[in-house]
């Protein structure tokens, strides 16, 4: 199928990409020229696993092309994604401005019947204001479909999550574009990961429900992570016999230093204005999110009572992206966890494997290193942002030597504790509250 993805960045260059390996021909349209130009020399804008390798190889297979030439992508697709960002606006709703832009140029360009898909993340209702947009600009009454088609995928499994989905869920009361959707997708859909349509109000409060609950369960462990420290009680191990309940299973049940990326923490507040929009207090998204800024900023405290005087003190930080396999650092709490030890004084020494980088444009004011073991040298203090595979595998001895002092604030819970302490560190979790456990 010809398809076109208007927005090329995490999602719509994934997106597009993937489609191109199952075999359509897709463009890819973005207003960002100097994204477009790179894409167009090979240069990945993002850091994202396996994605270089495809984008290459489709691109030679001709299969998959890049442009700022919205006319020409737009008449062309039989399909077109809009995968614009939907950033939180000044009241914390979803903004809309990107997508309902690219609904006018879709509109305005429109030249035979197409089903147009909205893959960004957006309130319930857009889908409506997508259509009609197209509508008021569409020069003739071509015909049009408007269907909803959130997306899952994870930064850092982003591939492997669109080609692997557990679910692909379609929001269409349209046989047509229903067929359509059938058959763009046939490439990946498996018996026991299937396709779930239903209609649009539907499908996109599915993608909003279930960011939020996800969001709910890292709240929730981190609150009781925050009982475990005060009760003498070890969260880890709480997780585990949680997690072995079949009817609550493993994931997403990790005490840590905080949610963060480009979607829960923009969703959770967006489906709680939505709530209130509709004369509902929000009361449980108004806890999740009250409760993952405490957690973040529960970990300079935490540092405190290793180093009670920060002024002069040197602190390695490793991790600064808001999860691992990705350099982006939107809403991670390296933002919190940084700033809040430069004002008491001490001085960062960081490393991440992937995002120095975008943490260069954030923090001019610390030193960047290109190995962990470079920004322990003379640390009174090591604090783990970001569960990183490099960070569980590393040399502790090493570590110890480098360290002025052994101390470990483990934001992530990745050492095991009881280890640690043997090993002579001063030892500090989230939520270790028994001090002589895993
Ligand atoms: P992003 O900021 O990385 O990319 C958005 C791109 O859209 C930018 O390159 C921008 O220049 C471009 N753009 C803006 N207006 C345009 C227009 N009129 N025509 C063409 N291009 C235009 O955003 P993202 O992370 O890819 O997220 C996109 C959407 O997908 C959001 O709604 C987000 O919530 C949702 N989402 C994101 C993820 C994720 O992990 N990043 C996962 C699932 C869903």
């Amino acid at each position: 199928m010809n398809i076109t993805v208007m927005g090329t960045g995490y999602v719509g260059l994934t997106v597009g990409t993937c489609l191109a390996e199952l075999g359509n021909t897709v463009t890819c349209v973005d207003i960002d020229k100097k994204k477009i130009g790179g894409l167009n020399k090979g240069i990945i804008p993002i850091y994202e696993p396996g994605l270089a390798e495809l984008v290459r190889r489709n691109v030679e297979k001709e299969r998959l092309a890049f442009t700022t030439d919205s006319a020409e992508a737009i008449a062309s697709g039989e399909v077109i994604f809009i995968a614009v960002g939907t950033p939180p606006g000044k009241d914390e709703r979803a903004d809309l401005r990107y997508v309902l832009a690219a609904a006018k140029e879709i509109g305005q360009k429109i030249n035979g019947y197409k089903v147009i898909v909205t893959k960004s993340t957006v309130p319930v209702g857009t889908g409506d204001l997508v259509a009609d947009t197209i509508r008021q600009h569409r020069k003739t009454a071509i015909d049009f479909d408007v269907v909803s088609n959130p997306e899952f995928l994870r930064e850092g499994e982003a591939v492997n999550d669109f080609l692997n989905p557990d679910r692909i869920v379609v929001g269409t009361t349209s046989e047509r574009a229903r067929k359509a959707m059938e058959k763009l997708y046939a490439g990946i859909v498996r018996a026991n990961k299937p396709i779930l349509f239903t209609d649009v109000r539907t499908s996109e409060m599915i993608k909003y429900a279930s960011n939020a609950m996800l969001a709910t369960r890292i709240s929730f462990m981190n609150e009781i992570a925050q009982l475990c420290e005060k009760v003498g009680a070890d969260v880890k191990d709480i997780a585990r016999g949680m997690g072995l309940d079949g009817r609550i299973g493993p994931r997403f049940l990790q005490a840590g230093a905080g949610y963060g990326g480009s979607c829960f923490p923009k969703d959770v507040k967006a489906l709680m204005r939505t709530m209130q929009d509709n004369g509902m207090p929000g009361l449980i998204l108004d806890a999740v999110e009250k409760v993952n800024e405490m957690q973040k900023h529960s970990i300079v405290p935490k540092v405190k009572q290793l180093v009670p005087h920060l002024k002069g003190k040197t602190i390695a930080v490793w991790g600064l992206a808001f999860k691992p396999k990705t350099d982006d650092m939107r809403e991670a709490p390296s933002l919190i966890v940084i700033p809040a030890l430069q004002k008491e004084g001490a001085s960062v020494r960081a490393y991440d494997p992937e995002a120095e980088k975008v943490a260069t444009s954030l923090f001019s004011d610390v030193a960047y290193f290109k190995t962990p073991y470079g920004a322990l040298k003379d640390a009174d203090c090591l604090v783990v942002l970001t569960e990183w595979n490099e960070f569980r595998e590393i040399d502790k001895e090493k570590m110890k030597s480098l360290l002025k002092e052994p101390n470990i604030v483990d934001g992530r819970n990745v050492y095991a504790m009881s280890q640690m302490r043997e090993m002579g560190f001063n030892y500090i979790g989230v939520g270790r509250g028994n001090g002589n456990r895993n």
